[in-house]
């Protein structure tokens, strides 16, 4: 590895980072528990064919961070941590990956909980939970996550639409949903409930089919779908959707959508308000599916985690007055706020996780 993981841009402080082999069947795992202060890190385990170790050190190191920033902003006393898994060509996740996966989670005690994210089904937290008890998402306890994640982008999105758009929130409102796989194909069923148009792309053509068949949505390339002339961008692929080129060439007054680390670097959240764009912090409005996961490990009834749902708008719509106030952008006010319930001593180290 070229980098050293203590001096990594990302590492801010982080608790614990594990490096996790199992030769017999192939695992190679890293766990990172990026801060526990509010309680166990739970985060999701992402599985990726990444081309270099240093790639999976950086996504491990932003997406535990940003699980810090998302537990907080969503008022849940749990620390932040998550886990890739490193797949190539010859190695593919397996049945018994997953067990030597759980006995990893095991061994941090319950420091780290782990969960389902990108590439990561229940099936595979079911092989997990023969192993541990630190695993949610599992189909005996929450099942899949991501219409609940679906649920808060969509409840966030009528509540910019309504502050942007005015009036009509979502009715009628065009929707260019990047990436329509689990939390995707959700969204795409809450928007065409709702009225809106759907605009859907996707690498992967069948689940674009999907949407189109059953959702009514409009088939776009991926590499047109960011810079489409609608009122909504959605990204729910994976990271970094937005960086310099992408922004110039967004034509959407909102963006909000599920995909975690959408900000490419810090100066983007800026540039997003130097556009008039109205940016929707990731890690906000993508909590839905992480306040179903807590449920189990914070003894959450259903009543409880629907209210917490239910804040998420809220929390958005402080931050919209908070950045309308201070002319701060809105991944910033979410950093700062998030921040002071974690680390109150220390400062947010970037803007938008
Ligand atoms: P998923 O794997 O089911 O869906 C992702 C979809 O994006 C797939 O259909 C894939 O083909 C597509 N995709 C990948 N690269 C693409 C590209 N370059 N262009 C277009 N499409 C592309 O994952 P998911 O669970 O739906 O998660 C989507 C995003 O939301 C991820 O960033 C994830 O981290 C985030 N997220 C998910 C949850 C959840 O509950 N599942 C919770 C919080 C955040």
């Amino acid at each position: 590895m070229s980098h050293a993981v203590f001096d990594h841009a990302e590492f801010d402080d982080h608790e614990q980072v594990v490096f996790a082999r199992d030769a017999e069947t192939g695992l190679k795992a890293i766990i990172a528990v990026h801060d526990a202060h509010l309680g166990p890190a739970l985060g999701g385990c992402r599985i990726w064919p990444y081309a270099t170790e240093d790639q999976a050190v950086w996504d491990v190191l932003r997406l535990s961070r940003g699980m810090s920033y998302k537990a907080a902003l969503a008022g849940l006393a749990l620390g932040g941590g998550k886990s890739v898994v490193i797949t190539n060509g010859e190695t593919r996740k397996t049945p018994a990956m997953m067990r030597a996966l759980g006995r990893a989670v095991e061994q941090l005690g319950g420091r780290y909980i782990v969960a389902e994210d990108v590439g990561a089904t229940v099936d595979d937290m079911d092989e997990i939970a023969k192993e541990t008890t630190y695993v949610t998402g599992a189909s005996s306890n929450t099942g899949d996550p991501s219409p609940w994640t679906a649920r808060g982008v969509f409840l966030s999105m009528e509540r910019a639409a309504r502050r942007r758009l005015g009036g009509a929130g979502l009715v009628g409102a065009r929707v260019a949903v990047k990436g329509v796989g689990a939390v995707g194909r959700h969204l795409c069923h809450l928007l065409h409930d709702a009225g809106a148009t759907i605009y859907a792309a996707d690498i992967n053509q069948a689940a674009v089919d999907d949407v189109v068949k059953r959702f009514d949505a409009h088939p776009v390339g991926v590499d047109e779908i960011a810079a489409m002339d609608v009122e909504i961008f959605a990204p729910c692929a994976l990271g970094a959707e937005l960086h310099v080129e992408s922004i110039m060439r967004l034509k959407a007054p909102i963006v909000c959508g599920s995909a975690n680390n959408q900000l490419a670097s810090a100066q983007d959240d800026a540039r997003l308000a130097q556009a008039n764009v109205l940016y929707c912090p990731d890690y906000l409005v993508n909590a839905g599916g992480l306040i179903l996961v807590a449920r189990p490990p914070l003894g959450m009834s259903a009543e409880e985690a629907e209210a917490k749902l239910a804040q998420i708008p809220d929390t958005l719509d402080r931050i919209f007055d908070r950045a309308a106030e201070t002319g701060a952008p809105t991944g910033a006010v979410a950093d700062q706020i998030a921040r002071a319930r974690f680390r109150p001593d220390t400062a947010p180290s970037r803007g938008g996780v």
